[in-house]
């Protein structure tokens, strides 16, 4: 019998928001690399078990994990079921889970504000926080924060999800520096349009600001999220890779 091209993996993965758009298509990109995967969800319990059943289609390993990220018992909950269902460390986290509240900043309300920074900034602190201690014991780890292409690039009526975006930039690089010696490397990658539900509701008039003149798909920023947590990038940390169409460039 032929021996089996997926590698076996000394722990598992975890990516928050991963029932649909890019954080789906990550947690099947780590899939497919040999780890077992953590598919966290908020609300829609049915996506993420539609994408743990299509990874174990393919013969590898996920599981549906439900918790709102911004609670800041969540961390623990989510490390907790992985480490003892999977019975390994967790040693790759994706800091994918996220959410807008647009309004131009005259009449952006302090419940908009404040949402958005604790999903997607205050949480991934927290995560980052609980990760690193298994990580540092196995002198071994990747992170990976899904910022944006507006924490490089202003866009009027986000400046609440731009300030979380950009915070998310300096977290990286500053846990990034803290740990380097340990062989632990955590990257944040920066995507512009990419065809989600996030996105179902932009006026496509905007695309014509995009060099490449299209919006991207989430498997061409799973592909660099699986580089960033790949071997042959273990001397990638702190960095900011845009997945744009060239539109903060
Ligand atoms: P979607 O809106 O399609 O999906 C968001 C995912 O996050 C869902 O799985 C949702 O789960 C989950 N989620 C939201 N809030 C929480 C929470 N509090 N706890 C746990 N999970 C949560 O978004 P995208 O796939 O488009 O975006 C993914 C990431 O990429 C986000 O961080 C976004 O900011 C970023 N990004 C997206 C861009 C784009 O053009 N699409 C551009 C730049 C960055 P549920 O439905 O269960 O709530």
């Amino acid at each position: 019998m032929p021996e089996s091209a997926t590698p076996s993996r000394p722990g598992c993965a975890l990516v928050t928001g991963a029932s649909r758009g890019i954080g789906a298509a990550i947690a099947r990109a780590l899939a497919r690399e040999g780890w077992p995967v953590g598919v966290n969800y908020r609300a829609d319990r049915a996506g993420a078990e539609a994408v743990v059943a299509e990874i174990e289609r393919e013969g590898d390993r996920a599981v549906a994990l439900g918790a709102d990220v911004a609670d800041p018992g969540a961390a623990d909950q989510l490390f907790g079921a992985l480490e003892s269902g999977f019975e390994c460390p967790v040693l790759v986290l994706i800091n994918n889970a996220g959410i807008s509240s647009d309004n131009l900043t005259p009449s952006l309300r302090d419940e908009d504000w404040t949402s958005v920074l604790d999903t997607n900034l205050t949480a991934a602190f927290r995560l980052t926080r609980r990760a690193l201690k298994p990580m540092l014991r196995a002198r071994s780890g990747r992170i990976v924060n899904i910022s944006s292409v507006v924490a490089l690039r202003a866009n009027p009526g986000q400046a609440n999800y731009a300030a979380a975006k950009a915070g998310l930039i300096a977290l990286t690089k500053t846990a990034a520096v803290e740990v380097a010696r340990r062989g632990i490397t955590i990257n944040a990658v920066a995507p512009g349009w990419i065809e989600t539900e996030m996105t179902a509701d932009v006026s496509k008039v905007l695309l014509a600001e995009v060099p490449a003149r299209r919006a991207g798909t989430p498997e061409e920023v799973a592909a660099c999220v699986r580089f960033l947590t790949s071997d042959e990038a273990s001397y990638v940390t702190g960095a900011v890779l845009t997945v744009d169409g060239g539109l903060a460039a």
